[in-house]
Order: C-alpha cells, then sequence, then structure tokens
C-alpha cells in the first residue's frame, strides 16, 4: 500500500515552526528535524510582527498569546547620535488602525516558545539533536540520513535550516546544485536582550541613524531588545565569516558613546544585557528555490538585512503559499505526488514568492544604505526630505496598500478577517 504525505522539514527555528502548525492544522503529516538539543533556547533578536503575519497567528489561534509576549510599542522615536529627539510618530499605532491587526514586537526566544507550543499534541514531531548528514531524492520519496546514523523517510524535504542552508546546497543524484547568489554582506549587527531598563520610557521603539550606524531599541517591564547595525569597513563573504572572543567586548567599547534612548549610552546597555550575537547580515536570494522533492523555506531562500524588520515576515508569507499547495495537493492526488508534480508545485510556490520576498530583500538593503550613509545630502533627504513630502503616516499607508495588504491567509482555515482603514487583497 502506499505510504501516506509527510514532509520532512529540516530545522525548527522560526519558518520550521510556523510550518509545522500550518501543516498540523491541514492534517498533513510532517516530522522536524532540529541540529540543536531543545527547541527553545535564550537567542536570537527582536522580531517584528506586521500585521499580515498577525493575521495568520489569529487564523492559527495564537494571537492572543503572542499578544502577551509582545513588548508592547506603540511609537518610534527617531534620536541622532547624541540622544536628541527628532521625532515621535504613533507609527506602530497606525500599522494597527491600518489593517486591523496589531504590530507585535517579540523577542525570537518568546517566538520560537509560542510556536512550539501551539504545536500542542504535534511536539512529538520534532527530533532534536538531529542534523542531517545525506538526503536521498528519488520517484518514490525521500531519505534524509542523519548525522547519528539513523534515517527520515518522507514524500519531501522541505529547508528551513537557516542563512547557511545545508539543504541549499544539497546537490541531488544527478549533480545540480542548488545555485545561489553570493552572499555577500556589507553590514554587521550586534543584537540581543538585556533586562528591562529602569526609568526609560516605556511603550517606544527608539531608532538612531548616524555615518555607518543604526540603532533600534526598546524595552517592557520585563524585557528590554536591541540591534546596533554598523557598516563593514570591507564587504565580506560568507567564507570569513567568524568572530574571535573579544569581538563583542570591541563593538560594545567603539560604539559605548552612542545614544540608543535619551540618557542612555551603548555602555549604559552592556551593564544590562542577558543575551548577545554578533552576526554579520548576508544579503542574498537562492536561484533556484526547489528541485525535485526539495524544497526551500524562510532565511534559506533569502537573506535580507533586519534593518525593517521584514525577514521573518516574507517567511511566513512563503510558508502559507507553500502550505496552500500542499494542502491542495494532498487532497487532489495520490497519497505521494509524483516528482513532476511536485515540480509544477515548488515552481509556481518560487513564482509567487521570489518577486515579493526579493522586492522587500532590495527595500530593506536601500533602508540601511542610506540610513547609514556618510553622504549628508542622502542622510538629509531621508531624514528630513521624505518625511516632510510623505510624512511618516503616509509612508505606512504605502507599505500597507503596496505590500502589507497582500498578505496571505490560509486557505484550509475558515476565517473572519478583521478589518482596518486599508482593505486586504487577498
Ligand atoms: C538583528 C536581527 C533582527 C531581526 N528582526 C526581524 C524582525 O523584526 N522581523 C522579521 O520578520 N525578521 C527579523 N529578523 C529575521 C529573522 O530573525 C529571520 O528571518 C528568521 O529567524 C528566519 O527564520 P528561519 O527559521 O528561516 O531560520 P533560522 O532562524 O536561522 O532557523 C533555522 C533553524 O534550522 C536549524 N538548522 C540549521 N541547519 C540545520 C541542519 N543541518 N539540520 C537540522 N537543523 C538545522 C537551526 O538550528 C535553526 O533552529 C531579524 C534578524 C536579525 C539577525
Amino acid at each position: 500500500m502506499e505510504k501516506p504525505f509527510r514532509a520532512v522539514i529540516i530545522g525548527a527555528g522560526p519558518t520550521g515552526l510556523a510550518l509545522g502548525n500550518m501543516l498540523a492544522a491541514a492534517h498533513i503529516d510532517f516530522v522536524i528535524l532540529e541540529r540543536h538539543d531543545r527547541v527553545v533556547t535564550e537567542s536570537g533578536a527582536c522580531i517584528m510582527l506586521w500585521p499580515h503575519s498577525t493575521r495568520v497567528l489569529d487564523q492559527l489561534g495564537l494571537l492572543d498569546a503572542a499578544a502577551a509576549e509582545s513588548l508592547g510599542l506603540h511609537s518610534k522615536v527617531t534620536i541622532d547620535p547624541l540622544g536628541r529627539q527628532q521625532s515621535e510618530y504613533p507609527t506602530f499605532q497606525w500599522i494597527g488602525e491600518n489593517h486591523g491587526y496589531p504590530t507585535l514586537h517579540l523577542p525570537r526566544t518568546r517566538l520560537t516558545k509560542l510556536l512550539y507550543e501551539g504545536l500542542g499534541e504535534h511536539r512529538s514531531k520534532i527530533k532534536v539533536s538531529s542534523s542531517i548528514s545525506a538526503i536521498d531524492a528519488n520517484e518514490d520519496g525521500v531519505c534524509v540520513t542523519l548525522s547519528d546514523g539513523s534515517m527520515e523517510t518522507g514524500s519531501i524535504v522541505i529547508g528551513c535550516d537557516g542563512v547557511h542552508s545545508h539543504v541549499r546546497e544539497y546537490t541531488k543524484a544527478d549533480g545540480v546544485p542548488f545555485e545561489a547568489s553570493p552572499q555577500v554582506t556589507q553590514f554587521e549587527c550586534l543584537f540581543g536582550t538585556a533586562s528591562s531598563i529602569p526609568g526609560l520610557q516605556r511603550g517606544i521603539f527608539w531608532e538612531s541613524h548616524s555615518p555607518g550606524m543604526v540603532t533600534q531599541f526598546g524595552t517592557s517591564d520585563k524585557i528590554a531588545a536591541f540591534s546596533l547595525f554598523r557598516t563593514l569597513e570591507e564587504t565580506a563573504t560568507e567564507e570569513n565569516r567568524s568572530y574571535d572572543t573579544d569581538s563583542v567586548p570591541r563593538f560594545f567599547k567603539e560604539h559605548g558613546e552612542n545614544f540608543i534612548a535619551p540618557g542612555f549610552q551603548v555602555r549604559d546597555l552592556q551593564k544590562h544585557c542577558t543575551w548577545t550575537r554578533l552576526a554579520r547580515q548576508p544579503e542574498g536570494s537562492a536561484k533556484l528555490w526547489y528541485h525535485g522533492r526539495i524544497v526551500l523555506c524562510g532565511e534559506s531562500a533569502v537573506q535580507m538585512s533586519s534593518v525593517m524588520g521584514m525577514g521573518f515576515n516574507a517567511a511566513l508569507q512563503s510558508a502559507v503559499c507553500l502550505a496552500n499547495s500542499l494542502y491542495e495537493v494532498t487532497r487532489q492526488t495520490s497519497p505521494n505526488p509524483t516528482v513532476e508534480v511536485l515540480t509544477g508545485i515548488f515552481g509556481d510556490y518560487q513564482q509567487r514568492r521570489e518577486t515579493e520576498t526579493v522586492e522587500i530583500k532590495d527595500v530593506s538593503a536601500n533602508y540601511i544604505r542610506a540610513m547609514t550613509s556618510s553622504s549628508w545630502l542622502t542622510m538629509m533627504v531621508i531624514k528630513y526630505l521624505l518625511p516632510w513630502l510623505w510624512g511618516e503616516k503616509s509612508m505606512m499607508k504605502k507599505l500597507g496598500t503596496e505590500s502589507i495588504s497582500h498578505g496571505r491567509t490560509l486557505s484550509f482555515i475558515p476565517y473572519q478577517d478583521k478589518h482596518g482603514l486599508i482593505p486586504w487583497r487577498s
């Protein structure tokens, strides 16, 4: 008898866990293989979820739990490197009013916990300490060999294994590799979490811009989160991405005088830090997101600067698109679709998601370059001329109309949409 359809997801990061929640709701069998020994670990940056993402969380029944974990930021305040306030707008409140769903800011640990707990009884489908060493794919299915020699079989492999994806590099039996455009990077970011900062205003997302640097920071009564971006002196490739043990203290020392909120400098932040990481910010996209029974989703397919807070939001949209297609195909065809059928589905998936995601990547790339520009003319245009011409509210309306309102939902979960000033297009 033919085996039922089963997806082998590689990686229990936000994308793999979100996809697991979606496949569980679609009654599609899956396993998630994670190389670390735990799913929820203290790690990662604060992830801003835009309304097209909180809409999907609502469909999955996770919105209230997500809101409870959010830093509760409603306004954006820009300051200069000396800590002087330049502008204040209720940006996140406006975005919420535009779309009927909130923007939420969740430290990655809280986001993965939320998605992990959302799996309920399906949590047993996650296998930790499972690093892949080989993938065999043929006409009948896939077989993933793990580094301990054990195997997982299924119908497809979904590579949710992040920036340094092993699945992306995987060469199929016919020798055709996934070709990725070179992942180069001109920026690095020191990010992490800190204990709640006493005396600083709550509900504010503080952002500062100066030549070569952008800082983002917010604190709630329980936790603070920060991302400090800086331009690298030389464009780096993936080969030379390692840091030594002094890199983080050196970063703090070099930028200790920078203000990240009024009266609060980088060196003050250092004393409160509970977790930090310095990492390059690769920008690139895989040319081919699929091959045979193997498909990429999330940062394994497209990597972008995180300055606009769009990477996971884009990944979640890709996961929705993929889950909808898998739901349709498993309903319409015999349990195990042929490679030909899958190639059609995956090709369609890439076509629909690539243009949108690469566009977001490019906007993020332009934004960080403009914000860190050492050209005063560019800085003046971005900081004064554009806001004066457009205004923050109009810019959020434009972004909402052109991008956020096109967000997708899961076709297989009956759902009553909430609405704001800008109608949903899909
Ligand atoms: C400073 C910073 C700020 C950010 N802010 C935002 C934001 O505000 N909004 C937003 O949308 N995005 C933001 N992002 C981006 C967001 O963090 C990523 O888009 C998101 O983490 C991608 O999730 P992922 O699951 O695709 O990959 P990852 O988070 O990298 O997860 C990959 C998972 O796969 C596992 N894995 C890797 N290799 C293997 C293997 N061989 N076998 C088994 N498991 C494996 C890893 O251990 C990991 O658990 C930010 C990123 C940074 C760095």
